[in-house]
């Protein structure tokens, strides 16, 4: 399919994020639904049309837990990224309408990211580096997929020097500097499940005024080369989307307004690093199999911790392989 700016009727917005704007849109050659990804990249032609290059790997990623790919383009200063619309919208925007998420609907999501890592790695030596509830999306026919792997060494380069895109589901030893694995995104993957299942970011409680952050630069620097976000694109330098992004991270109760946006984010990395990993609490409130698995995906050693295949073979994931609530029937409630 060649895409071409012109072809796209914009139908409405879908979201926005760190680097840019996402818009439902209609393929008017084919009267095909698309999701638009517009990222405004600052990088030079030459590296431009790299990055254009190495994302056609997405073409070739063809799994149900993968949102499919129709193209991408350079509309001048923009790279469009044009995939599967998913009609439900990520799972941060269904849970902050719906709260909590019930904890079998979690366990499917759960496996269905699982799913899609496994295929990634396996399949093609991708790491998905930015798992988190808005990359995480569904559909009204109870289809539960991931977007905005870093397919793209060049992008993933051309964001060297920013601490913008740096996410607070980032695992303590990335946080530390240390080198991206599979384990990092079952870290992410953990904190997310219980995100979703609380019906509230889960640092979001332990954050104080009056931490201590004396030992704290030393713990960030060597993370910066590797901090990323969706699809691993850089967010713009210039950015034009400040006010909507300090609204969505207020929503997850850290602070990232004036001076001290810095400090809110570094607190919360260095509660990462130091403080207990977070769990499904109340004890009690959620099946043990459920505490057990998220327990596992926040082991602090990636050493210890799973990877996402060896955890397709985990007794909740199991059960949630075969559990039959209906995702069709949820997805109609909202
Ligand atoms: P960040 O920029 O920090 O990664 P994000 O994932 O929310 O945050 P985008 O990837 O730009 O930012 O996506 C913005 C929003 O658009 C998402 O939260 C999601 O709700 C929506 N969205 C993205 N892709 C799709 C899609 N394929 N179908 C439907 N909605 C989508
Ligand atoms: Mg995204």
């Amino acid at each position: 399919l060649d895409l071409r700016n012109e072809d796209l009727k914009e139908l409405r917005e879908l979201g926005q994020g760190n680097g840019g704007s996402v818009k439902l849109v209609e393929h008017i050659p084919t009267g095909k639904i698309m999701a638009k990804k517009i990222v405004l990249i600052d990088a030079k032609p030459a590296v431009r049309k790299q990055i254009l290059r190495e994302l056609q790997i997405m073409h070739d990623c063809n799994s149900k837990y993968i949102i499919s790919f129709w193209g991408a383009y350079l509309a001048e200063p923009n790279i469009c990224i044009c995939m599967e619309a998913m009609d439900n919208g990520s799972f941060d925007g269904i849970y902050k309408k719906t709260g909590a998420i019930d904890i079998d609907i979690v366990g499917k999501v759960a496996l269905a990211v699982l799913e899609g890592l496994t295929y990634l790695y396996d399949k093609h030596r991708i790491i998905h580096r930015d798992i988190k509830p808005s990359n995480i999306l569904c559909n009204s026919a109870g289809e539960i997929k991931i977007c905005d792997f870093g397919v793209s060494g060049e992008l993933i380069n051309s964001i060297a020097d920013t601490f913008v895109g740096t996410s607070t589901y980032m695992s303590p030893e990335r946080i530390q500097g240390a080198q991206y694995t599979v384990k990092s995104d079952v870290w992410s993957l953990g904190v997310s499940l219980i995100e979703l299942a609380l019906g509230r970011f889960p640092f979001s409680e332990s954050l104080s005024d009056d931490s201590d952050l004396s030992d704290l630069e030393g713990t960030l620097s060597p993370a910066r080369p590797g901090s990323m976000n969706s699809l691993g694109l850089p967010p713009p330098r210039k950015r034009n989307s400040a006010a909507a992004k300090k609204d969505k991270r207020k929503s997850k109760g850290v602070s990232l307004q004036g001076g001290g946006m810095t400090m809110s984010i570094l607190e919360l990395l260095q509660h990462i690093v130091n403080e207990p990993a977070p769990r499904l609490t109340p004890e009690g409130r959620f099946p043990e199999q459920a505490e057990a698995f998220v327990d596992s995906c926040s082991l602090k050693d990636p050493d210890q911790r799973k990877s996402p295949k060896e955890l397709l073979n985990d007794e909740w994931i199991i059960y949630s392989r075969t559990s039959d609530v209906d995702l069709q029937a949820w997805t109609s409630t909202f």
